[in-house]
């Protein structure tokens, strides 16, 4: 059984006074345990980051970019090692953890623009003999606490700039698949970042609350469940850090009557389904507008037929297992309590999961699932599920579908299907959501672009990677300089001289 630590200043660390449970959700069995940090484990890491970070942010634009041009080398060369880890763990298939692996590996690529993205403004002479220019500066310690759904991906998203900035890095990655953001630590180091600019400490609520009120954090970026974004950001910006907090979602795909039936059936079964639906921008909502109903229902279930639900490891599986027991069993009655308050299971995942599987009972699969004729009150549209269920609401009009989707507490992603200019214009500019997609169903934002959704999907005023993270990881300073006219040089610049 494997044993998990911390990566403290470059070197393994971890008492395992206090370890969490590591399962391999296909099979259900334990396969390691992780160490989850005490304040002092905690206090170390955020100690080893804050000796790096003079140094670091002292280093050199074209050695920074040389570290980041080796890490990039460093991923790519570990594609299949880090997909292999958060299989192993998380339980998405290959193919999606090379995806994840990729989208992370984008954000580095990103970061290697830093000569570009860490200029300042200049402007000569505002007033005579004074100019001003500003400084972009780092801001010293940043803490990076992260989901389970993206191990790798997310951690990715926030050091990538952050350390392209100058910061240094403490990762508290999720407790229930640690393996792979451990290893993303050793290739950080393999590449050749300076001890302790990167650290990964593991840990639960323990160790996030130290991160949060240390006077050494400066910065703490983090993505998970609103309430728990909520919290991190009222502890962290309470405890005057710089904070964005990334929360939960309930991402609606909306169908209009022109839309190609095909497609919109294709993407929303990817989009579903895809990563067991424990993805912060799976479509877990389709609205049907009018008469697209009962063909879009009837393509979504007819390719459902084909989904090959397998353990991740196997190369002809298109969806996993879920997390947890715990979690597996909590989206399981969400489909029971849906059937219950009155809706109709197209696909009900509980019945064929196992005998689809065919891996026995252990491991924590559900198939995918289909609940057609739901509304707004029920509990599985109210709640975020984040599991392979799929709820389908029937509406008339346009209108009601964009009064539908405002009317959500979440705002993460959205998607709107048509072939219609006027009607997607209308809903990109009309949808009170930070992510929209017209005819894509997954609208991440490539990393030239930020990532971050609105109302209870985000604490803070910046969305992640991309433009925005730069701003998030920098702070700037202008500086007024005087300097005496030419005329008065002591050096010889052939004016008249006045003695
Ligand atoms: P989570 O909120 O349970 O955990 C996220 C992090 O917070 C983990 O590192 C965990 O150890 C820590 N944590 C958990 N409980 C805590 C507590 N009581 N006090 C302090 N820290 C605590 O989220 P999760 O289950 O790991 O991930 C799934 C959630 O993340 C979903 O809600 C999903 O929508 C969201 N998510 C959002 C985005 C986004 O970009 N908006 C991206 C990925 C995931």
């Amino acid at each position: 059984m494997q044993r998990i630590g911390h990566l403290v200043g470059g070197a393994s660390a971890g008492s395992f006074d206090r370890v969490g449970p590591v399962f391999d959700p296909a099979t259900g069995t334990k396969t390691g345990e992780v160490a989850l940090a005490d304040i002092a484990e905690v206090d170390a890491a955020v100690a080893a980051a804050r000796t790096a970070a003079t140094g670091w942010a002292r280093t050199s634009l074209s050695r920074r970019t040389d570290l980041l041009f080796a890490l990039r080398r460093v991923l790519d060369d570990n594609r299949d090692e880090l997909a292999r880890a958060l299989t192993a763990e998380h339980g998405k298939v290959h193919a999606d953890a090379l995806g994840e692996v990729a989208r992370g590996i984008e954000n580095v690529e990103f970061a290697c623009g830093l000569g570009n993205l860490l200029k300042g403004g200049m402007s000569s002479r505002v007033s005579s003999q004074v100019d001003v220019h500003e400084l972009r500066q780092p801001l010293g310690v940043v803490a990076g606490i992260t989901p389970f759904n993206f191990p790798v991906m997310v951690p990715l998203w926030m050091a990538a700039n952050a350390l392209a900035c100058g910061n240094t890095f403490v990762l508290k990655p999720s407790e229930r698949d640690p393996s792979a953001p451990r290893l993303l630590g050793e290739l950080v180091h393999e590449a050749g970042f300076p001890p302790g600019v990167f650290n990964v400490v593991n840990g639960d609520k323990v160790a996030v609350d130290r991160l949060l009120e240390h006077p050494d954090v400066d910065a703490v970026s983090f993505v998970g469940s609103t309430p728990i974004a909520r919290y991190v950001y009222e502890t962290g910006t309470a405890h005057g850090k710089r904070v964005q907090a990334l929360g939960g979602a309930k991402n609606h795909m909306v169908v209009l009557p022109d839309a190609d039936v095909d497609l919109a059936a294709d993407s929303a079964v990817s989009a579903a389904y895809g990563s067991a639906g424990e993805r912060c921008m799976a479509i877990s909502v389709v609205v049907a507008v009018g008469d697209v109903a009962d063909p879009l229902v009837e393509g979504i279930e007819e390719r459902i037929a084909d989904l090959v639900v397998a353990p991740g490891s196997d190369p002809d599986a298109e969806m996993g297992p879920l997390i947890t027991r715990e979690h597996r069993d909590r989206v399981a009655g969400h489909v029971a309590g849906a059937a219950d308050a009155g809706a109709t299971l197209r696909v009900d995942g509980r019945d064929h999961a196992v005998a689809d599987v065919g891996h026995g009972d252990g491991g924590f699969f559900l198939g995918a699932t289909l609940v057609d004729h739901v509304t707004p009150d029920m509990e599985v549209y109210r709640e975020e599920v984040f599991g392979p269920v799929l709820s389908v609401v029937r509406v008339d009009t346009f209108d009601d579908a964009l009064a539908l989707v405002n009317a959500n507490p979440y705002g993460n992603g959205t998607a709107v299907f048509t072939r219609d200019g006027g009607a997607a214009r209308r809903y990109t500019e009309e949808v009170e959501v930070g992510m929209v997609g017209v005819n894509v169903p997954i609208p991440v934002p490539a990393s030239m672009y930020s990532f971050g959704g609105w109302k209870d999907s985000l604490f803070g005023d910046s969305h992640v990677y991309g433009p925005e993270g730069i701003h998030f990881y920098t702070r700037t300073k202008v500086v007024s300089s005087r300097w005496p006219s030419p005329e008065s040089s002591t050096v010889d610049l052939g004016f008249p001289r006045n003695d």
